[in-house]
């Protein structure tokens, strides 16, 4: 059986794991978590990074850091996972969905200041399969308004848009390291800040609302509580693990590009024939390899596929049922405009299995049988 995911593990986990039981400090900011926060600094050249425990925790700081308060709007795409509504939802605001473009299920940049209004605080942005939403337009839109713009880079780590990197393009970028992303531990994320202003505010609602962070630095003699908070920090037993194939990152980007364009390759007949879609990689946007998706003709289509695939020990996934037509969307949002491609397209994407450890025997073999379905 080819499994859809297997979370990427690299070898040095379990050393890495206990020296950090060894260190005896196993809470939260001990050398591993500094050490990935460092990582991510350098490779991104963000100003501040904050490990947290998920990248839903990384997008309510972000939601608690631009302040939202009750009946405040947030734009952004219905098809993502449902974080990117949650961490707004839970301070009150009212979700305004817009469409997404076909051609990468990004939001479409061009749908946006229609959807502003005078309640409008933010937008935040899904780079889907770790391929960049067209930023440079998305951030002149957000400065005319004065929109904060917050990335739910979860899918985006190591991926680029003109050279720079997801996460830290906008005011904030969230990246996540559950068992199904590129880097994993277990669960995880972190919280991107590019303007220094927000910093403080960052880690006083990440230490329980606490100045603890200063007090570790030794910049207070006692921490107090300072506003509202809540607990976001990851064990450094977590850390740990993540340190390991952040170490590798590279190497592990560098196999998952491989075995995408594999597929592609392998795919393309079917799409020049017609037959299937195959995803798109705009000019200036470097993807990380974190997802492989085609597009059948329609939802029946795909079901057979699934069941073609399983019959042949292959499991395949879809993704993210459109956010606005779920009971919370229709209770905490409404879609601006029409939903020209989010329902359909979603209805058609189906991905196959991507990981680390897939072979590049596995991934012909997934193909022939794709390309079997198809009669080709
Ligand atoms: C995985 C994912 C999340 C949630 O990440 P967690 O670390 O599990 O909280 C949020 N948004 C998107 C787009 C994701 O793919």
């Amino acid at each position: 059986m080819i499994n859809f995911n297997v979370p990427p593990f690299t070898g040095k986990e379990m050393e890495y794991m206990r020296q950090a039981v060894e260190n005896q400090k196993i809470c939260g900011d001990g050398e591993f978590t500094h050490k990935c926060s460092k990582w991510i600094e350098e490779r991104t050249k963000s100003k501040k990074c904050l490990l947290t425990t998920s990248c839903t925790h990384a997008l309510e700081l972000a939601a608690l850091l631009v302040d939202i308060k009750e009946g405040d709007e947030v734009i952004m795409p219905s098809y993502t996972f449902v974080s990117t509504a949650d961490a707004f939802v839970l301070r009150g605001a009212k979700i305004v969905f817009v469409d997404i473009r076909p051609d990468t299920m990004n939001i479409d940049e061009n749908l946006i200041e229609a959807a502003i209004t005078e309640k409008t605080k933010a937008v935040s942005v899904v780079h889907y399969a770790g391929v960049s939403c067209e930023m440079d337009k998305i951030m002149e839109v957000a400065e005319k308004y004065n929109l904060i713009v917050v990335e739910d880079a979860a899918q985006g780590v190591m991926a680029s848009y003109k050279g720079q990197a997801l996460g830290t393009i906008g005011d904030f970028g969230c990246f996540s390291f559950h068992e199904t992303k590129n880097y994993s531990m277990g669960e995880g994320g972190a919280l991107l800040i590019r303007d220094e202003k927000y910093i403080e505010n960052a880690e006083i609602f990440r230490e329980k609302g606490t100045d603890r962070s200063k007090y570790f630095r030794g910049q207070v003699d006692k921490y107090r509580w300072m506003n509202h908070g809540s607990s976001y920090l990851p064990s450094d037993m977590n850390a740990a693990y993540l340190y390991a194939q952040l170490e590798l990152a590279d190497e592990i980007n560098d196999i998952r590009l491989k075995r995408w364009k594999q597929y592609y390759d392998r795919l393309a007949p079917l799409m020049e024939s017609g037959k299937i879609e195959l995803p798109h990689v705009p000019e200036g946007c470097i993807h990380n390899g974190h997802m492989f998706y085609i597009k059948t003709k329609d939802m029946e289509e795909r079901t057979e596929l699934i069941n073609f695939l399983k019959k042949n020990d292959i499991l395949s996934v879809f993704h993210y049922v459109p956010l606005h037509s779920a009971p919370a969307g229709i209770k905490f949002g409404r879609f601006h405009g029409e939903d020209r491609y989010t329902t359909k397209e979603s209805e058609r994407l189906l991905r196959l299995p991507m990981f680390y450890e897939l072979k590049e025997q596995e991934v012909d073999y997934i193909a022939d049988k794709v390309k079997e379905f198809y009669g080709a």
